[in-house]
């Protein structure tokens, strides 16, 4: 069976694993043709289920579409589609929302953990801080 992280990753750019279940690429969004930096985050979560994020801040659907996936192409069919067969829309959108807040959560962990160890946060990093915090803010405005 088909992961959702084997259907999105052949469609990136630059892809390149970090550690296990985590990946880098290109953005399809901000960045050019020429741009050779991985500004792309790509989380698989133990569920199966990928988080994207991209330090610019591009907006995780535009990324999607760009690459000509839908939101639920990023949940493993298995288990979640199954139970949710009959699921609304609305029902997909709250379980991606939950993802992707738990996603920003993580984020922000990480990078907490490393300030009270007293290691240095890069500009990349805070970056990432700033927009994982400004998208929690976002999903719990829905
Ligand atoms: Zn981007």
């Amino acid at each position: 069976m088909i992961q959702p992280v084997d259907l999105l990753l052949p469609k990136l750019d630059l892809v390149k694993q970090s550690s296990p279940g985590k990946w880098r690429a290109k953005c399809p969004i901000h960045q050019d043709r020429n741009s050779r930096s991985r500004t792309l985050v790509i989380t698989e979560t133990d569920t199966g289920s990928v988080l994207i994020h991209c330090h610019a801040g591009c907006n995780f659907e535009e990324i999607l579409s760009a690459v000509g996936l839908d939101a639920s192409d990023l949940f493993p069919t298995d288990s979640y589609i199954q139970h949710t067969k009959h699921a609304t829309k609305t029902q997909k959108n709250l379980r991606s929302i939950i993802e992707r807040s738990r996603f920003a959560a993580t984020l922000i962990e990480i990078g907490t953990r490393q300030v009270l160890r007293g290691e240095e946060l890069s500009t990349d990093d805070l970056n990432t801080l700033a927009g994982a915090a400004s998208d929690l803010q976002e999903l719990l405005d829905v």
